[in-house]
């Protein structure tokens, strides 16, 4: 069966970012050609930049899901001309995993994993940011994170060191 996210089928690999340089990962994408990958953006784009200027083969893959650190548009840009992969971006945090998903309708905005997390915004003086009306910006402010499935350590209403605005509903699709 070939590899799908939907069922969660087919062959994966991991591999290690130390053990290997930025061409020798390349060079193995390269060769085995992935559906999906997942990866650090900032990484992966210091190894797509080095691998292109180097006149390396470059692999095709369908969908890259990044993590981590922001996935910038030029990223984005270079994944869709050079490999033919669209980018897929989770707001994740090492404590408690994916916080949210990017939005299925646009690349600016993310959807609250509601069913793992809470995601608060509050200002400088910890108090929630109120919510936006109808047409009006949302503010910004820090994120605090309750994770509603982390038995071991729970983690209530911790800085992620993050900012962000919460939407009533989602710009990019209206959900
Ligand atoms: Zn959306």
């Amino acid at each position: 069966m070939d590899a799908s996210l939907l069922h969660g089928s087919g062959p994966q690999a991991l591999r290690n970012f130390n053990l290997f340089t930025k061409a020798q990962h390349i060079q193995w994408l390269t060769r085995h050609s992935p559906a999906y990958l997942t990866v650090r953006p900032d990484w992966f784009e210091v190894a797509l930049v080095h691998a292109a200027a180097c006149k390396e083969p470059l692999p095709e893959i369908q969908q890259i899901l990044t993590y981590g650190a922001t996935a910038t548009d030029s990223l984005r840009r270079k994944a869709r001309q050079w490999l033919g992969a669209s980018v897929r971006h989770r707001y994740t945090c090492p404590e408690c995993g994916p916080l949210a998903f990017q939005c299925p309708r646009s690349d600016a905005h993310l959807h609250v994993a509601v069913g793992s997390v809470i995601l608060e915004v509050v200002d400088s003086s910890g108090q929630l940011v109120p919510n936006a009306k109808p047409g009006e910006q949302p503010k910004t402010g820090r994120v605090l994170v309750t994770a509603l499935h982390q038995y071991a350590t729970p983690l209530v209403r911790y800085d992620t060191g993050d900012t962000a605005a919460l939407h009533p509903s989602c710009p990019g699709c209206g959900v």
